[in-house]
């Protein structure tokens, strides 16, 4: 799948996560004194679920993240190949390493600027490594509705998908992938917009 569905997709199924189990903390609607806490732990949530949704195509020296990292992608990308190590539940592991560490980043930068409270409920929530891992989970997800598969198991070379059959998938940067990211998308869009006006 392209950088640009994986972010969509990644940002839009963090929408429904935050407002089933509240991560960044009380919505936005309905609260009324918005502090510049919630707003930093919401600002700071979507930019590590897209950081995660990008994450796995480290591995790919031609993706949106791959282009970033340049030598870094193609080095990873020689070694072990796109869509192996990166797209498995061992790369998951890993993601979480790097999680962790961002998270700790994060947390002493915001401090560092006199912002204790967003950090404080960053390190107590660890908000950065589910959102990072989150991001990383709907990447593969998506992959795995590709033709090709993801190699769960990584290094055994079984692709797994879903449907099972790789004859329903698609194809990355085909059109039905811009037709299943849209309509999830719009579907996403429609449930918040009903239950806003339902309250
Ligand atoms: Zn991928």
């Amino acid at each position: 799948m392209e950088g640009r569905s994986h972010l969509l997709v990644g940002l839009t199924a963090g929408v429904v996560l935050d407002s089933v189990v509240h991560l960044t903390g009380d919505p936005l609607l309905g609260v009324k004194g918005i502090t510049i806490g919630v707003l930093v732990n919401k600002v700071i949530y979507y930019t590590m679920v897209g950081f995660g949704a990008l994450l796995p195509d480290i591995d790919n020296a031609r993706s949106t993240f791959g282009h970033k990292l340049g030598w870094i992608s193609k080095e990873i990308q020689h070694l072990a190949g796109h869509r192996t190590l990166f797209h498995s539940l061992l790369g998951l592991l890993i993601g979480s390493l790097m999680a962790l560490g961002l998270e700790q980043l994060v947390t002493y930068l915001l401090d560092q600027r006199g912002l204790t409270l967003p950090a404080q409920f960053i390190s107590a929530t660890h908000l950065v490594f589910f959102a990072v891992l989150f991001g990383c989970i709907m990447h593969i997800a998506a992959d795995g509705m590709t033709e090709g598969g993801v190699p769960l198991l990584w290094p055994n070379h079984k692709r797994f998908g879903f449907p099972p059959n790789p004859h329903w998938r698609f194809c990355t940067g085909t059109w039905p992938e811009f037709v299943i990211v849209w309509s999830f998308m719009i579907l996403v869009g429609v449930g918040i917009y009903t239950s806003i006006i339902v309250i």
